[in-house]
């Protein structure tokens, strides 16, 4: 409860946990229509944080009820000018109340409280300032036209851009607030209304993202969130009432979410899965490549989707190197997520623990070796162990399958037959990072690699303005950027006869 949290624990996050948490519909905090509740845990502890309302397929319908009653209403007599504004506000609110936001993503998730302020919030803020730029920046174009069949006529032909309507968006754990904000802020600039489902997990902080797009004035309806287990995304990604669905999460949850849109053939984004290589070629500044490429399997405990996991070296360096890399991997501080100094949190639940430490098991035992690691890390909280893997085959799981744990697997390729068949050997595409001295070689790689984004000579390295998604089963749709803009509007074309 929220008597026992930490002393560091800030005053309004123990004020925001004492109270059961409800969904936003319509404005108005409200019980799920069955009374069921659950609680949502601290996975350092495993102690309870608060209770959570459970919504089901009532409650959504309810929000989604609201949610397209605030886009018929006042919200769609909004200036783009009023949107930016009110976009740029939130951001500002965000950094302010940053401890909060961070200290409450820190208890819900285990990531670090450093984490969850330096990149999570501050990185949410972005994307509210991002996109309240957006808002006044949406244009159509006047298109030089002759229909072919009237000789002689005149035309004055345009297109507008106009929202979508009603979006469901439906996101993982691993970064509650940024995922939640890879949506809303581009979702709201472009003049639509959205319904959020946060993950069970960790629904914390999209209910004070509530708090404050309502204390910032956005009109009841326009911003919903019903928080529950996936029954509640699945009533989302089903609802006829709903214009678009954007899912951030498994690819096979995302394969269900295709399935269920079906019905009104709603628009759909996937963010997914993936396996993403660390190419490693033996021209490589090894003084930056060594720390690099463990952070790009480190960060966020591993529970990063575009956690860098298949680490393929080349092979007159792979021993020296992956010495270097284990090394970095031992040196990992491992702790709880509110002590500034952790490296390596807790991973957020028993479940992830179990499914983490099973691949491990199973690796071991289909004959990997581990470089360092291996196996859970103490007995209290969820930590597992930063390893490294080596002998690994192409058909073991832990070379296949996405463990989304701080584990990497690290196989030699030969520069003379290239990378780019170890690198494509996934059905995910999401990214990749190429780590070389040579420029030409890192250009003509980065073509070579089926990824929706590479890095070189980085990893993890985003920005609210390049736009990000999945190539193969990573995903659909690009989210971030000019990108979001055309997922979130439709294009209505117009013509005049002059
Ligand atoms: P998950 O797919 O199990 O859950 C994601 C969300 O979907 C949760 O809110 C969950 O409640 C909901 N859900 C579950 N079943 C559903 C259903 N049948 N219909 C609708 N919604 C349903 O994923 P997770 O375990 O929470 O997150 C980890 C996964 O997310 C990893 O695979 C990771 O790679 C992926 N991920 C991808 C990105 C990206 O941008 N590509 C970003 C972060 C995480």
């Amino acid at each position: 409860s929220a008597d026992s949290l930490d002393p560091v624990v800030v005053e309004p996050v123990r004020e925001f946990l004492r109270t059961p948490k409800q969904h936003l519909i319509g404005g108005r905090w409200v019980d799920s229509a069955s009374g069921e509740r659950f609680d949502t845990v601290d996975p350092a502890t495993g102690r309870v944080l608060t209770s959570i309302a459970k919504g089901g397929a009532e409650d959504v319908d309810r929000a989604v009820r609201a949610a397209r009653e605030a886009f018929e209403g006042e919200w769609s007599r909004w200036t783009p000018a009023q949107r930016q504004r009110l976009l740029y506000r939130v951001s500002e609110v965000i950094r302010d109340r940053a401890t909060e936001f961070a200290q409450l993503e820190s208890l819900d998730n285990g990531k670090s409280v450093a984490v969850a302020e330096g990149v999570d919030v501050l990185w949410s803020a972005e994307l509210f300032a991002y996109y309240a730029g957006w808002a006044t920046k949406i244009e159509g174009r006047t298109i030089d036209i002759s229909v072919p069949w009237v000789p002689g006529g005149s035309w004055h032909a345009y297109t507008l851009r106009e929202p979508v309507g009603v979006c469901g968006a439906i996101v993982p754990w691993n970064f509650p607030l940024v995922m939640a904000c890879f949506k809303i802020p581009a979702a709201l600039a472009c003049g639509n209304t959205v319904v959020l489902k946060p993950a069970e997990q960790t629904p914390l902080t999209a209910l004070l993202l509530g708090e404050v797009l309502s204390e910032a004035g956005l009109p009841d309806g326009v911003f919903n969130v019903v928080t529950g287990y996936g029954e509640a995304g699945a009533a989302l990604a089903a609802h006829d009432d709903v214009d678009k669905i954007a899912f951030t999460g498994s690819t096979e949850v995302g394969k269900l979410i295709v399935d269920a849109a079906k019905g009104n053939l709603k628009k759909v984004s996937l963010e997914l899965g993936g396996k993403s290589p660390q190419v490693v070629y033996a021209d490589a500044d090894l003084d930056t490549a060594i720390p690099g490429t463990a952070s790009g399997f480190l960060f966020n405990h591993g529970q990063t989707c575009t956690a860098g996991t298949r680490l393929l070296v080349e092979n007159s360096i792979f021993d020296e190197f992956t010495a270097g890399v284990a090394e970095v991997a031992r040196g990992a501080k491992i702790g709880p997520g509110l002590d500034p100094t952790t490296d390596i949190g807790p991973l957020v639940s028993a479940e992830q623990l179990a499914r983490v430490t099973g691949y491990l098991d199973q690796g071991l035992a289909d004959g990997a070796r581990a470089l360092s690691g291996g196996k859970r890390h103490g007995d209290n909280g969820f930590y597992v162990e930063p390893t490294v893997l080596v002998d690994v085959k192409d058909d073991f799981s832990v070379y296949r399958e996405e463990i989304f744990g701080p584990v990497v697997v690290a196989t030699p390729f030969d520069a003379e037959e290239g990378v780019r068949p170890a690198a494509n050997d996934t059905p995910y595409g999401l990214a990749a990072s190429i780590w070389t001295r040579d420029i030409s070689k890192a250009h003509r790689t980065a073509r070579e690699i089926n990824a929706g984004t590479v890095w070189i000579n980085c990893h993890n390295a985003f920005d609210c303005a390049m736009p990000f998604g999945g190539y193969k089963q990573s995903g659909w749709g690009r989210e971030l950027g000019e990108a979001a803009i055309d997922l979130y509007t439709q294009t209505k074309a117009v013509n005049v006869a002059l």
